[in-house]
């Protein structure tokens, strides 16, 4: 199988290619030529362990060798605590999908476990090395670096705001003393850290020069690897409910998460709802309500991770809603450039989507729903989750179960459960509990791309 760019314009390049580079030259995102029909392969797909499932469906998308494949896979998910590495719980009226059991406790763990892998595998039999070069906000840093920590041919540099991202986040990173790791500290915003990685990124011969690379979340690798959990969990509440098809409620930022979810049922597998799930930053919500893409300032909220206004991944959902035509997209794309807004017309029966389904849920909702899950279920629920349950509950179908997807650990976000129970004694992790007595490493930089040029340029000369 070979990757095109949706918005059209390049040759058709390899699956490693796609993986390597992040991006296509044109600047649109890379997709597989075809999508895979697995309507026939689900029946013995269902009993499958969640490593075995895997390898199934990512061997239909990528061309590494089975056997390698399988190695990668494996050492992905072994640094999961849970044996079936993503747990399906039964919680009131819906099911919980927890993807937090890895190494940070959030959900990018799932994809960035082995995004380090395949990097490293792509990396091995070329003899090259890659520098990745990231700006967090929080979670996506900690993430990258807990699955590039130690690889062979790989180093992961980090930029975070110093002092503005919480403790709990900023120690996951710099408690990391792997000598591929480099956090900086930049004084300046989480703007200022993203404008410097940008500007260097845009430095052609540097970028060249140093191997700089990606790890954000339009790489298609973290697309596909996500595409797994949707089979699995779908299965797990079909075997235990003898229903024909599930619904997914999910959290949204980026649509990274959801489109994975997308393109499950677009391979067969019975979904009959996708309900997207936003914040206040509703510029999804909006988009399913009325088919006008307007993104309005960005605006804080107790679920930082989806505090997205651009979502980088929507283009994906572009080119199959335009009918598989990349040429749309690609207006599509330079109409939000010049204008800022483009717009999509809704399908004759009025809806937006015929699979998808959108709302939001504002901080009071979150704080609600949060509440009442503890009190009536026992189930804590992290901030980001809850914005999922609270949309879900307006989507319950007797006949369909819900199922609902768990992107954190509550245990990273102690300040909103205080907020919303009172105390945080519920919200409780021994590896979030331990980050204070660990070493930590982290060096500071100015809100300059030049000083940003020199750390990196003297790191890479090291070796
Ligand atoms: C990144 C993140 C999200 C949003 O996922 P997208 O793929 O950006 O839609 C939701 N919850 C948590 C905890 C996250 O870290």
């Amino acid at each position: 199988m070979n990757y095109i760019s949706a918005r059209g314009g390049i040759a058709p390049v390899p699956f490693g290619n796609a993986v390597l580079t992040g991006i296509a030259d044109n600047g649109g995102l890379f997709l597989p030529d075809s999508i895979p029909d697995a309507t026939g392969r689900l029946a013995e797909w269902r009993s499958l362990p969640y490593a075995d499932l895997a390898c199934e469906i990512i061997g239909l998308y990528a061309d590494t060798p089975a056997v390698a494949l399988r190695g990668i896979v494996e050492r992905s998910y072994s640094t999961f605590r849970d044996p079936d590495i993503t747990r399906v719980v039964s919680v009131g009226p819906v099911f919980v999908l927890e993807l937090f059991h890895g190494p940070t406790l959030a959900f990018k763990d799932l994809a960035m476990q082995f995004l380090g892998n395949l990097f490293e595998h792509l990396l091995g039999k070329s003899g090259a090395s890659l520098n990745i070069l990231a700006a967090t906000s929080g979670d996506t840093g900690s993430a990258a670096i807990h699955g590039l920590r130690g690889r062979d041919g790989v180093r992961v540099f980090v930029l975070h705001p110093r002092g503005r991202i919480s403790k709990t986040q900023e120690r996951q990173m710099t408690t990391v003393l792997d000598d591929n790791v480099f956090n900086a500290a930049v004084e300046g915003t989480f703007d200022d850290c993203q404008r410097m990685v940008k500007e260097l990124f845009s430095d052609t011969p540097f970028k060249r020069a140093h191997a700089l690379g990606a790890v954000n979340s339009i790489n298609w690798a973290r697309v596909l690897a996500q595409i797994v959990y949707y089979f699995y969990a779908a299965f797990r509440v079909m075997d235990c409910t003898d229903a024909p098809a599930v619904r997914f409620a999910v959290p949204t930022g980026n649509f990274g998460n959801i489109l994975a979810g997308y393109l499950a049922a677009r391979m067969g597998l019975p979904i009959d709802r996708l309900v997207l799930a936003t914040n206040d930053n509703d510029v999804l919500a909006r988009f399913f309500a009325d088919g006008a893409y307007r993104p309005a300032p960005v605006v804080s909220t107790p679920s930082p991770s989806m505090d997205i206004q651009v979502a980088g991944n929507f283009e994906r959902y572009l080119y199959y809603r335009f009918g598989e035509d990349p040429a749309a997209v690609s207006r599509f794309m330079d109409e939000m450039a010049r204008n800022g807004t483009a717009s999509v017309a809704p399908l004759p029966d009025g809806r937006m989507d015929d699979l998808i389904a959108a709302g939001s849920a504002d901080s009071d909702a979150t704080l609600a729903i949060m509440r009442e899950y503890h009190k009536r279920y026992r189930y804590l629920a992290d901030p980001h989750t809850a914005v999922g349950l609270a949309v879900a509950t307006r989507h319950m179908d007797e006949a369909i179960p819900m199922i609902c997807l768990a992107t954190a650990h509550p245990a990273k976000f102690g300040e909103t459960i205080r907020q919303a129970l009172g105390d945080d004694a519920a919200a409780r992790h021994p590896i979030i509990d331990r980050l204070g007595s660990l070493a930590a490493r982290c060096d500071v930089l100015p809100a300059s791309v030049a000083a940003l040029r020199e750390y990196v340029a003297a790191r890479v000369a090291e070796a």
